[in-house]
This record gives C-alpha cells, sequence and structure tokens, in this order.
C-alpha cells in the first residue's frame, strides 16, 4: 500500500546499560560492533542510577559517571547517553530502562547490548523473562567469560544473538584499581576521561575508605 512507501523504517537503536565506572573503551568497542553488525542508527549509553547488584561497594556519583560517558560518547555521532536510569528513583532494574526507552521511542526497535560477564548472570535479574519482550539482546563477547545462552532456556533464539567481538581485557575495577595506586589508564579510556578522572580526583585511595569499612 501507499502507507509502506510514505511511513518510515522502523529505526533500530542500541541500548548500552553499564555503571561506567568509569567508562572504557571495551565498552566502546562492543557499542560500535554491535552497532556494525546489526546496523543500529544509534546507541544510547545508559549510566545505571544506583546499581542494586554492586551495593556492596560505593559507586562515584551519577553526575560523573553521565558525565564521563558524555565525555566517551560525544565524537561519535551515533552515540547518545540518556539520564532515564539517573532521573529514575531507586535502584535500576533494566526492564524499567527498557520501558522507559521504548516509551520515549516508539517508532524504534531496541537492541540491548551485554557483555559475556552480564549475559551469565542475566536470569538473576528481576522480571528477566520480559526483557526479551522489550528488547532483542546482543551478547557479546568479553576476555575472561564464556560467552553463551544455553542457560536462557524457553527464549525465542530470535531474540538472543551471540557475537565474538575485538577482544579488549579492560574493566572499570582494573581502571580504578589503577588510578588509586598511580598507575596510567591512559590509552584504557579514553583521553578526555584520563582527564576527567584526575581533575575530579576519582578513585583515590583516601576516597575509597568509607565509614562501613568497605
Ligand atoms: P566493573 O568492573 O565495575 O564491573 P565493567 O568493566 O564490568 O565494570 P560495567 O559498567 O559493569 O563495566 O559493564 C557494562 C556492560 O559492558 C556490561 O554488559 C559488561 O559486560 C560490558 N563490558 C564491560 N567491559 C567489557 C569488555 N572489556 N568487553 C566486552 N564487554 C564489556
Ligand atoms: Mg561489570
Amino acid at each position: 500500500t501507499s502507507n509502506d512507501l510514505t511511513s518510515p523504517r522502523r529505526r533500530r537503536l542500541g541500548v548500552m546499560g553499564g555503571t561506567f565506572d568509569p567508562i572504557h573503551h571495551g565498552h566502546l568497542v562492543a557499542a560500535s560492533e554491535v552497532a556494525h553488525r546489526f546496523e543500529l542508527d544509534e546507541v544510547i549509553f545508559v549510566p545505571t542510577g544506583t546499581p542494586w547488584q554492586k551495593s556492596k561497594r560505593s559507586v562515584s556519583p551519577a553526575e560523573d559517571r553521565y558525565l564521563m560517558t558524555v565525555i566517551a560518547t560525544a565524537s561519535n555521532p551515533r552515540f547518545s547517553v540518556s539520564r532515564v536510569d539517573i532521573e529514575r528513583d531507586g535502584p535500576t532494574y533494566t526492564t524499567d530502562t527498557l520501558t522507559d526507552l521504548g516509551r520515549q521511542n516508539q517508532n524504534a526497535d531496541l537492541f540491548f547490548i551485554t557483555g559475556a560477564d552480564a549475559l551469565e548472570k542475566i536470569f538473576t535479574w528481576r522480571g528477566w523473562e520480559e526483557l526479551f519482550d522489550l528488547a532483542t539482546f546482543v551478547g557479546v563477547s568479553r576476555p575472561g567469560f564464556e560467552l553463551s545462552a544455553t542457560h536462557l532456556t524457553n527464549i525465542d533464539s530470535e531474540r538472543i544473538h551471540l557475537i565474538e567481538i575485538p577482544a579488549l581485557a579492560i574493566s572499570s575495577t582494573e581502571c580504578r584499581r589503577r588510578a588509586a595506586g598511580d598507575a596510567p589508564v591512559w590509552y584504557l579510556v579514553p583521553d578526555g576521561v584520563v582527564q576527567y578522572i584526575s581533575k575530579r580526583n576519582l578513585y583515590r585511595a583516601d576516597q575509597t575508605t568509607r565509614a562501613d569499612g568497605s
């Protein structure tokens, strides 16, 4: 029908959730590679609010993690950053993230990007079976973790894809450890993020000792 000719094709939107404390090149390569392989129009990076599975360690302020994510993605015209999770009160659940982004982008199909380590634990997420109604999942390889979806039984195979991406053995944990010990994080994170960490004094040893002793 003429309707098919005039209605725009549905947009393909990647969603890269993370604590991003700090964002590093492993995150950026994952997003870039999935964008290429799945012909995505855009990838939205979504820094978490209070990460419920990380409540044992104190996480940097959401505003710092948000700004580092903006700095790291600014030069890529297809990358953007959303504040939905940091502006929602309470802990972040991916079902809420995808519901909110779906509402804001009704003419788009969502592709949630996740590393092999996170994929391993997905069935522990609140409402995890519903996740696959909200987005197609793309699990990406990560050094040190096995990429597999055999534990996600009953999930439509069209809704979960596994891909090998260039291996970067970088983690935020290791970046924080390095920054705390005055070891370089150059080339593990974008230059602007190196400078932001030092300007804001993030991850310094004297900041990691908390009242609760963690
Ligand atoms: P932390 O050490 O604090 O857990 P992280 O490096 O794992 O940090 P997160 O913010 O926890 O980073 O991860 C966000 C998403 O990016 C997750 O889906 C994670 O699996 C994925 N990811 C992180 N680092 C890599 C990497 N080097 N290669 C592939 N995927 C990655
Ligand atoms: Mg992690």
